[in-house]
Protein backbone atom coordinates (compact mmCIF):
# COMPACT_ATOMS: atom_id res chain seq x y z
CA UNK A 1 0.00 0.00 0.00
CA UNK A 2 1.34 3.67 -0.69
CA UNK A 3 1.76 5.68 1.79
CA UNK A 4 2.38 9.57 1.98
CA UNK A 5 6.11 9.06 2.60
CA UNK A 6 6.80 8.49 -0.83
CA UNK A 7 5.73 12.18 -2.22
CA UNK A 8 8.27 13.22 -0.20
CA UNK A 9 6.57 15.87 1.20
CA UNK A 10 7.60 19.03 3.42
CA UNK A 11 7.55 18.42 7.03
CA UNK A 12 4.93 20.40 8.33
CA UNK A 13 2.81 19.01 5.45
CA UNK A 14 3.21 15.52 6.64
CA UNK A 15 3.02 16.35 10.33
CA UNK A 16 -0.33 18.17 9.34
CA UNK A 17 -1.56 14.79 7.53
CA UNK A 18 -0.76 12.52 10.31
CA UNK A 19 -2.94 15.41 12.49
CA UNK A 20 -6.22 15.03 10.12
CA UNK A 21 -5.11 10.64 10.53
CA UNK A 22 -4.89 10.77 7.08
CA UNK A 23 -2.34 7.65 7.02
CA UNK A 24 -2.85 6.47 3.64
CA UNK A 25 -3.12 8.44 -0.01
CA UNK A 26 -6.27 7.23 -1.41
CA UNK A 27 -6.58 6.04 -5.11
CA UNK A 28 -6.82 9.77 -6.62
CA UNK A 29 -4.01 10.87 -4.20
CA UNK A 30 -1.90 8.21 -5.35
CA UNK A 31 -1.80 9.00 -8.73
CA UNK A 32 -2.27 12.59 -9.14
CA UNK A 33 -0.44 14.24 -6.35
CA UNK A 34 2.89 13.12 -7.97
CA UNK A 35 1.98 14.47 -11.45
CA UNK A 36 0.77 17.43 -10.02
CA UNK A 37 4.27 18.07 -8.31
CA UNK A 38 5.68 17.22 -11.28
CA UNK A 39 3.96 20.44 -13.01
CA UNK A 40 1.69 18.46 -15.19
CA UNK A 41 -1.36 19.69 -16.01
CA UNK A 42 -4.32 17.05 -15.07
CA UNK A 43 -7.66 16.44 -15.80
CA UNK A 44 -8.95 14.06 -12.62
CA UNK A 45 -12.06 11.79 -12.94
CA UNK A 46 -13.01 11.59 -9.20
CA UNK A 47 -16.16 12.78 -7.34
CA UNK A 48 -16.51 13.84 -3.77
CA UNK A 49 -15.49 11.56 -1.20
CA UNK A 50 -12.51 10.25 -3.14
CA UNK A 51 -10.12 12.80 -0.98
CA UNK A 52 -9.89 14.73 -4.35
CA UNK A 53 -9.76 18.14 -2.17
CA UNK A 54 -6.52 16.85 -0.50
CA UNK A 55 -5.25 15.52 -3.81
CA UNK A 56 -4.83 19.01 -5.59
CA UNK A 57 -4.46 21.43 -2.11
CA UNK A 58 -1.16 18.74 -0.90
CA UNK A 59 0.68 19.67 -3.83
CA UNK A 60 -1.10 23.36 -4.37
CA UNK A 61 0.29 23.71 -1.08
CA UNK A 62 3.35 22.47 -1.46
CA UNK A 63 4.12 24.86 -4.23
CA UNK A 64 3.26 28.15 -2.29
CA UNK A 65 5.68 27.09 0.28
CA UNK A 66 8.32 26.37 -1.77
CA UNK A 67 8.07 29.70 -4.58
CA UNK A 68 6.70 32.47 -2.57
CA UNK A 69 6.02 34.00 -6.22
CA UNK A 70 3.28 31.61 -7.02
CA UNK A 71 -0.22 32.01 -6.28
CA UNK A 72 -3.15 29.36 -6.73
CA UNK A 73 -6.98 30.12 -7.59
CA UNK A 74 -9.76 27.27 -6.68
CA UNK A 75 -12.95 27.85 -9.06
CA UNK A 76 -15.54 25.15 -7.46
CA UNK A 77 -19.87 25.05 -8.18
CA UNK A 78 -21.38 25.80 -4.60
CA UNK A 79 -20.09 27.97 -1.69
CA UNK A 80 -20.61 24.75 0.43
CA UNK A 81 -18.08 23.29 -1.42
CA UNK A 82 -15.77 26.65 -0.84
CA UNK A 83 -16.18 26.35 2.88
CA UNK A 84 -15.31 22.45 2.97
CA UNK A 85 -11.49 23.11 0.76
CA UNK A 86 -11.19 26.14 2.89
CA UNK A 87 -11.38 23.91 6.06
CA UNK A 88 -9.12 21.36 4.84
CA UNK A 89 -6.38 24.34 3.89
CA UNK A 90 -6.29 25.53 7.19
CA UNK A 91 -5.69 22.19 9.16
CA UNK A 92 -3.27 21.56 6.08
CA UNK A 93 -1.45 24.79 7.06
CA UNK A 94 -1.81 24.27 11.01
CA UNK A 95 1.90 23.47 11.49
CA UNK A 96 3.81 25.86 9.06
CA UNK A 97 3.46 30.01 8.57
CA UNK A 98 0.00 30.20 7.38
CA UNK A 99 -0.87 30.54 3.23
CA UNK A 100 -3.11 33.04 3.60
CA UNK A 101 -6.68 32.08 1.86
CA UNK A 102 -10.02 33.80 1.21
CA UNK A 103 -13.39 32.27 -0.07
CA UNK A 104 -15.53 34.45 -2.64
CA UNK A 105 -18.41 32.86 -2.40
CA UNK A 106 -22.15 34.96 -3.12
CA UNK A 107 -24.87 35.33 -0.84
CA UNK A 108 -22.76 37.35 1.77
CA UNK A 109 -22.07 40.78 1.32
CA UNK A 110 -18.79 41.53 -0.72
CA UNK A 111 -16.93 44.22 1.66
CA UNK A 112 -15.53 41.46 4.07
CA UNK A 113 -13.80 39.77 0.81
CA UNK A 114 -12.53 42.60 -0.48
CA UNK A 115 -11.03 43.53 2.57
CA UNK A 116 -9.20 39.99 2.57
CA UNK A 117 -8.14 40.34 -0.92
CA UNK A 118 -6.33 43.83 0.03
CA UNK A 119 -3.94 41.48 2.12
CA UNK A 120 -2.83 39.62 -1.36
CA UNK A 121 -4.08 35.97 -0.02
CA UNK A 122 -2.04 34.22 -2.13
CA UNK A 123 -5.14 31.02 -1.95
CA UNK A 124 -8.20 32.13 -3.52
CA UNK A 125 -11.19 29.72 -3.25
CA UNK A 126 -13.83 31.16 -5.19
CA UNK A 127 -17.19 30.60 -7.19
CA UNK A 128 -17.49 31.49 -10.69
CA UNK A 129 -20.34 33.72 -10.38
CA UNK A 130 -18.64 35.90 -7.32
CA UNK A 131 -15.26 35.88 -8.90
CA UNK A 132 -16.89 37.66 -11.80
CA UNK A 133 -18.51 40.10 -9.64
CA UNK A 134 -15.06 40.73 -7.90
CA UNK A 135 -13.52 41.36 -11.68
CA UNK A 136 -15.97 43.74 -12.68
CA UNK A 137 -15.80 45.84 -9.39
CA UNK A 138 -11.83 45.80 -10.19
CA UNK A 139 -11.42 44.58 -6.78
CA UNK A 140 -8.38 42.06 -7.78
CA UNK A 141 -6.54 40.75 -10.73
CA UNK A 142 -5.32 37.29 -11.58
CA UNK A 143 -2.13 37.87 -13.44
CA UNK A 144 -0.27 36.70 -10.45
CA UNK A 145 -2.15 33.01 -10.49
CA UNK A 146 0.07 30.17 -11.25
CA UNK A 147 -1.97 27.28 -9.99
CA UNK A 148 -5.47 26.33 -11.29
CA UNK A 149 -7.89 24.21 -9.99
CA UNK A 150 -11.45 23.91 -11.91
CA UNK A 151 -12.85 21.51 -8.99
CA UNK A 152 -16.33 19.72 -9.80
CA UNK A 153 -16.20 21.36 -13.58
CA UNK A 154 -19.19 18.56 -14.82
CA UNK A 155 -21.56 20.65 -11.74
CA UNK A 156 -20.30 23.91 -12.54
CA UNK A 157 -21.28 23.53 -16.63
CA UNK A 158 -24.67 21.71 -15.53
CA UNK A 159 -25.22 25.46 -13.00
CA UNK A 160 -24.46 27.19 -16.06
CA UNK A 161 -21.49 29.10 -15.32
CA UNK A 162 -19.57 28.10 -18.92
CA UNK A 163 -19.88 32.17 -19.47
CA UNK A 164 -18.18 33.33 -15.92
CA UNK A 165 -15.85 30.64 -16.84
CA UNK A 166 -15.21 31.81 -20.26
CA UNK A 167 -15.01 35.44 -18.83
CA UNK A 168 -12.42 34.61 -16.05
CA UNK A 169 -10.38 32.15 -18.61
CA UNK A 170 -9.59 35.75 -20.64
CA UNK A 171 -7.79 37.25 -17.49
CA UNK A 172 -5.78 34.14 -16.23
CA UNK A 173 -1.79 34.18 -17.24
CA UNK A 174 -1.81 31.91 -20.12
CA UNK A 175 1.69 30.30 -18.25
CA UNK A 176 -0.07 28.24 -15.43
CA UNK A 177 -0.88 24.90 -14.04
CA UNK A 178 -3.97 23.84 -14.53
CA UNK A 179 -6.11 20.84 -12.87
CA UNK A 180 -9.67 19.90 -13.77
CA UNK A 181 -11.31 17.41 -11.67
CA UNK A 182 -14.54 16.04 -12.78
CA UNK A 183 -17.06 13.40 -12.08
CA UNK A 184 -18.68 13.06 -15.51
CA UNK A 185 -17.01 13.41 -18.76
CA UNK A 186 -19.29 14.29 -21.72
CA UNK A 187 -19.26 17.03 -24.63
CA UNK A 188 -19.26 19.84 -22.65
CA UNK A 189 -16.68 18.86 -19.75
CA UNK A 190 -14.07 18.26 -23.21
CA UNK A 191 -14.53 21.66 -24.42
CA UNK A 192 -13.88 23.09 -21.04
CA UNK A 193 -10.65 20.89 -20.81
CA UNK A 194 -9.58 21.57 -24.27
CA UNK A 195 -10.34 25.60 -23.49
CA UNK A 196 -8.24 25.67 -20.20
CA UNK A 197 -6.01 22.58 -20.34
CA UNK A 198 -2.40 21.96 -22.65
CA UNK A 199 -2.78 19.50 -25.34
CA UNK A 200 -0.75 16.90 -23.29
CA UNK A 201 -2.40 16.79 -19.61
CA UNK A 202 -2.62 13.71 -18.36
CA UNK A 203 -5.67 11.89 -17.48
CA UNK A 204 -6.35 10.34 -14.50
CA UNK A 205 -9.27 8.27 -13.47
CA UNK A 206 -10.03 6.71 -10.21
CA UNK A 207 -11.96 3.42 -11.38
CA UNK A 208 -15.12 3.56 -8.69
CA UNK A 209 -15.75 7.15 -9.59
CA UNK A 210 -18.98 6.39 -11.98
CA UNK A 211 -19.83 3.37 -10.25
CA UNK A 212 -22.12 3.05 -6.87
CA UNK A 213 -20.52 2.71 -4.06
CA UNK A 214 -20.03 -1.31 -3.08
CA UNK A 215 -21.24 -0.40 0.28
CA UNK A 216 -24.82 1.24 -0.10
CA UNK A 217 -27.66 -1.28 -0.25
CA UNK A 218 -30.00 0.22 -3.01
CA UNK A 219 -33.58 0.02 -2.99
CA UNK A 220 -36.13 0.82 -5.47
CA UNK A 221 -39.92 1.26 -4.59
CA UNK A 222 -42.89 1.68 -7.38
CA UNK A 223 -45.20 4.50 -5.97
CA UNK A 224 -47.34 7.72 -7.42
CA UNK A 225 -46.80 11.38 -6.58
CA UNK A 226 -49.21 11.14 -4.29
CA UNK A 227 -48.11 8.46 -2.57
CA UNK A 228 -44.64 9.75 -1.90
CA UNK A 229 -45.65 11.31 1.35
CA UNK A 230 -46.84 8.72 2.74
CA UNK A 231 -44.23 6.18 1.63
CA UNK A 232 -41.88 8.61 3.33
CA UNK A 233 -43.14 7.84 6.64
CA UNK A 234 -42.91 4.40 6.12
CA UNK A 235 -39.45 4.95 5.24
CA UNK A 236 -38.54 6.76 7.96
CA UNK A 237 -40.37 4.81 10.23
CA UNK A 238 -38.68 1.79 9.08
CA UNK A 239 -35.04 2.99 9.12
CA UNK A 240 -33.83 5.09 11.84
CA UNK A 241 -30.97 7.23 11.49
CA UNK A 242 -29.88 10.22 9.70
CA UNK A 243 -31.53 11.04 6.41
CA UNK A 244 -30.93 12.94 3.70
CA UNK A 245 -33.84 13.17 1.03
CA UNK A 246 -33.33 14.40 -2.46
CA UNK A 247 -36.37 16.90 -3.49
CA UNK A 248 -36.36 17.87 -7.41
CA UNK A 249 -36.60 21.68 -6.83
CA UNK A 250 -36.91 23.99 -4.01
CA UNK A 251 -39.92 24.59 -3.39
CA UNK A 252 -40.47 20.93 -3.32
CA UNK A 253 -37.80 20.47 -0.64
CA UNK A 254 -39.28 23.52 1.29
CA UNK A 255 -43.10 21.32 0.83
CA UNK A 256 -41.18 18.19 2.30
CA UNK A 257 -39.79 19.37 5.09
CA UNK A 258 -42.79 21.36 5.87
CA UNK A 259 -44.50 17.65 6.11
CA UNK A 260 -42.21 16.25 7.95
CA UNK A 261 -42.10 19.05 10.72
CA UNK A 262 -45.73 18.59 10.37
CA UNK A 263 -45.21 15.21 12.08
CA UNK A 264 -42.88 16.10 14.76
CA UNK A 265 -39.69 15.00 12.96
CA UNK A 266 -36.64 17.30 13.04
CA UNK A 267 -35.77 18.21 9.95
CA UNK A 268 -33.88 21.32 8.03
CA UNK A 269 -33.56 22.34 4.26
CA UNK A 270 -30.54 22.82 2.07
CA UNK A 271 -30.85 24.41 -1.39
CA UNK A 272 -29.78 27.61 -2.84
CA UNK A 273 -33.00 29.65 -1.87
CA UNK A 274 -31.78 29.73 1.38
CA UNK A 275 -28.92 31.94 2.70
CA UNK A 276 -25.80 31.28 3.69
CA UNK A 277 -26.23 31.33 7.34
CA UNK A 278 -29.20 29.03 7.12
CA UNK A 279 -27.10 26.83 4.78
CA UNK A 280 -24.52 26.45 7.33
CA UNK A 281 -26.63 26.37 10.29
CA UNK A 282 -28.61 23.33 8.31
CA UNK A 283 -25.26 21.08 7.87
CA UNK A 284 -24.29 22.19 11.48
CA UNK A 285 -27.47 20.58 12.80
CA UNK A 286 -27.19 17.42 10.68
CA UNK A 287 -23.83 17.00 11.83
CA UNK A 288 -24.21 17.86 15.25
CA UNK A 289 -27.47 15.45 15.80
CA UNK A 290 -30.06 17.96 16.08
CA UNK A 291 -32.04 17.30 13.39
CA UNK A 292 -32.25 14.13 11.83
CA UNK A 293 -33.44 14.81 8.56
CA UNK A 294 -31.79 17.08 5.66
CA UNK A 295 -34.25 17.79 2.44
CA UNK A 296 -32.16 19.19 0.00
CA UNK A 297 -31.77 19.76 -3.80
CA UNK A 298 -28.53 18.50 -5.64
CA UNK A 299 -26.89 21.87 -6.35
CA UNK A 300 -26.80 22.52 -2.49
CA UNK A 301 -26.21 18.54 -1.39
CA UNK A 302 -22.88 19.02 -4.04
CA UNK A 303 -19.35 19.10 -1.94
CA UNK A 304 -20.98 18.58 1.68
CA UNK A 305 -18.96 16.35 3.88
CA UNK A 306 -21.84 14.31 6.56
CA UNK A 307 -20.09 11.49 7.10
CA UNK A 308 -22.83 10.09 9.46
CA UNK A 309 -25.91 9.50 7.04
CA UNK A 310 -27.65 6.04 7.28
CA UNK A 311 -30.15 6.60 4.46
CA UNK A 312 -30.28 8.56 1.38
CA UNK A 313 -33.92 8.85 0.25
CA UNK A 314 -34.51 9.87 -3.31
CA UNK A 315 -38.37 11.53 -3.26
CA UNK A 316 -37.76 12.60 -6.60
CA UNK A 317 -35.36 10.84 -9.10
CA UNK A 318 -32.28 13.24 -10.29
CA UNK A 319 -32.79 14.90 -13.77
CA UNK A 320 -28.99 13.75 -14.35
CA UNK A 321 -28.36 10.22 -14.31
CA UNK A 322 -24.57 10.55 -12.69
CA UNK A 323 -26.35 12.61 -10.14
CA UNK A 324 -28.20 9.45 -8.58
CA UNK A 325 -24.38 7.80 -7.70
CA UNK A 326 -23.24 11.34 -6.12
CA UNK A 327 -26.37 11.31 -4.19
CA UNK A 328 -26.14 7.59 -2.89
CA UNK A 329 -22.57 7.92 -1.96
CA UNK A 330 -23.49 10.31 0.78
CA UNK A 331 -24.24 7.22 2.91
CA UNK A 332 -22.14 4.11 3.04
CA UNK A 333 -19.29 5.93 3.13
CA UNK A 334 -15.56 5.27 4.92
CA UNK A 335 -16.94 1.29 4.00
CA UNK A 336 -19.79 1.34 6.53
CA UNK A 337 -22.93 -0.13 5.04
CA UNK A 338 -25.58 2.30 3.78
CA UNK A 339 -28.93 2.62 2.71
CA UNK A 340 -30.73 4.60 -0.51
CA UNK A 341 -34.23 3.82 -1.38
CA UNK A 342 -35.89 5.90 -4.43
CA UNK A 343 -39.40 6.46 -5.25
CA UNK A 344 -40.78 5.60 -8.59
CA UNK A 345 -43.54 7.29 -9.47
CA UNK A 346 -44.85 6.26 -13.21
CA UNK A 347 -43.77 9.60 -14.75
CA UNK A 348 -39.96 8.98 -13.39
CA UNK A 349 -39.64 6.09 -15.27
CA UNK A 350 -37.79 7.70 -18.15
CA UNK A 351 -35.44 9.13 -15.62
CA UNK A 352 -34.66 5.76 -13.76
CA UNK A 353 -34.14 4.10 -17.52
CA UNK A 354 -31.20 6.34 -17.94
CA UNK A 355 -29.86 5.88 -13.84
CA UNK A 356 -30.48 1.87 -14.77
CA UNK A 357 -28.25 2.42 -18.32
CA UNK A 358 -25.98 4.20 -16.17
CA UNK A 359 -25.53 1.83 -13.43
CA UNK A 360 -25.47 -1.12 -15.56
CA UNK A 361 -22.88 0.84 -17.89
CA UNK A 362 -20.63 0.80 -14.70
CA UNK A 363 -21.24 -2.21 -13.71
CA UNK A 364 -22.89 -1.33 -10.65
CA UNK A 365 -25.69 -3.47 -8.75
CA UNK A 366 -29.11 -2.29 -10.06
CA UNK A 367 -32.13 -2.47 -7.83
CA UNK A 368 -34.92 -4.89 -8.78
CA UNK A 369 -37.91 -2.42 -8.60
CA UNK A 370 -40.43 -3.54 -5.60
CA UNK A 371 -44.23 -2.20 -4.93
CA UNK A 372 -44.32 -0.81 -1.41
CA UNK A 373 -46.25 -2.46 1.37
CA UNK A 374 -49.62 -0.98 0.02
CA UNK A 375 -50.46 1.32 3.08
CA UNK A 376 -54.10 1.30 4.21
CA UNK A 377 -56.05 4.67 4.73
CA UNK A 378 -56.60 4.44 8.13
CA UNK A 379 -52.70 3.23 8.90
CA UNK A 380 -51.59 6.58 7.04
CA UNK A 381 -53.75 8.73 9.25
CA UNK A 382 -52.70 7.02 12.31
CA UNK A 383 -49.05 7.91 11.57
CA UNK A 384 -49.18 10.88 13.93
CA UNK A 385 -46.21 11.02 16.87
CA UNK A 386 -47.00 9.45 19.67
CA UNK A 387 -47.91 12.68 22.15
CA UNK A 388 -45.71 11.63 24.65
CA UNK A 389 -42.44 11.44 22.72
CA UNK A 390 -42.81 14.53 20.58
CA UNK A 391 -44.30 17.89 20.67
CA UNK A 392 -46.24 18.52 17.49
CA UNK A 393 -44.89 22.36 16.19
CA UNK A 394 -47.55 24.41 15.34
CA UNK A 395 -47.75 23.48 11.31
CA UNK A 396 -45.31 26.09 9.50
CA UNK A 397 -46.29 27.77 6.59
CA UNK A 398 -44.59 29.90 3.82
CA UNK A 399 -46.19 32.78 4.73
CA UNK A 400 -45.38 32.56 8.35
CA UNK A 401 -42.62 34.49 9.34
CA UNK A 402 -41.12 32.17 11.80
CA UNK A 403 -40.36 29.76 8.89
CA UNK A 404 -38.37 32.75 7.24
CA UNK A 405 -36.03 33.35 10.05
CA UNK A 406 -32.97 30.88 9.78
CA UNK A 407 -33.78 28.45 11.74
CA UNK A 408 -36.72 28.86 13.26
CA UNK A 409 -39.24 26.22 12.05
CA UNK A 410 -36.68 23.54 12.82
CA UNK A 411 -36.99 24.80 16.49
CA UNK A 412 -40.58 24.77 16.46
CA UNK A 413 -40.06 21.32 17.60
CA UNK A 414 -39.31 19.77 21.12
CA UNK A 415 -38.36 16.25 20.84
CA UNK A 416 -37.47 14.12 24.06
CA UNK A 417 -35.41 11.54 22.24
CA UNK A 418 -32.01 12.57 20.28
CA UNK A 419 -32.65 13.28 17.05
CA UNK A 420 -31.09 9.75 15.26
CA UNK A 421 -32.92 7.72 17.61
CA UNK A 422 -36.61 9.60 16.52
CA UNK A 423 -39.12 7.07 14.84
CA UNK A 424 -42.65 8.16 14.11
CA UNK A 425 -44.87 5.42 15.07
CA UNK A 426 -48.65 4.47 14.56
CA UNK A 427 -50.89 5.67 17.33
CA UNK A 428 -52.28 2.65 19.59
CA UNK A 429 -55.88 2.62 19.21
P1 LIG B 1 -13.11 14.61 -0.56
O1 LIG B 1 -13.34 13.64 -1.67
O2 LIG B 1 -11.94 15.44 -0.77
O3 LIG B 1 -14.37 15.39 -0.27
O4 LIG B 1 -12.79 13.74 0.77
C1 LIG B 1 -13.74 12.86 1.32
C2 LIG B 1 -13.45 12.51 2.75
O5 LIG B 1 -12.30 11.66 2.84
C3 LIG B 1 -13.13 13.71 3.65
O6 LIG B 1 -13.81 13.50 4.87
C4 LIG B 1 -11.64 13.65 3.84
O7 LIG B 1 -11.27 14.21 5.08
C5 LIG B 1 -11.36 12.17 3.80
N1 LIG B 1 -10.00 11.83 3.26
C6 LIG B 1 -9.44 12.30 2.14
N2 LIG B 1 -8.22 11.76 1.94
C7 LIG B 1 -8.00 10.92 2.98
C8 LIG B 1 -6.91 10.06 3.34
N3 LIG B 1 -5.82 9.94 2.60
N4 LIG B 1 -7.03 9.34 4.48
C9 LIG B 1 -8.15 9.45 5.24
N5 LIG B 1 -9.22 10.23 4.96
C10 LIG B 1 -9.15 10.95 3.83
Amino acid sequence: MAHFDTFKLLPPLKQALIALGYKNPTPIQEKAIPSIMAGADIVGNAQTGTGKTAAFCIPALTALLKSPEKNALILVPTRELALQIEKFWLGLNQFCKEVDCVSLIGGVPMENQVKKLAKNPRLIISTPGRMVDHLQHKNLNLNKITLLVLDEADRMLDMGFAPQLNEILHVLPKKRQTLLFTATWDADTNELAKKFLTHNSERIRVGETSKAATTVKQKLLHTTQDGKRDLLLEELNANPGSTLIFAGTQAKADRVAEFLESYGIEVNALHGGRSQGQRKTALRELREGKIRVLVATDVAARGIDVPEIAHVINYDLPQIAGDYIHRIGRTGRAGVTGLSTSFLAPEDQRRWDEIEALLKKTDSSVPKAAHAKKLRAANVADLAPEAELVKAPKKPTRSNPKYKRDNAWAKGTVSVKPAHEQRIKPKSK
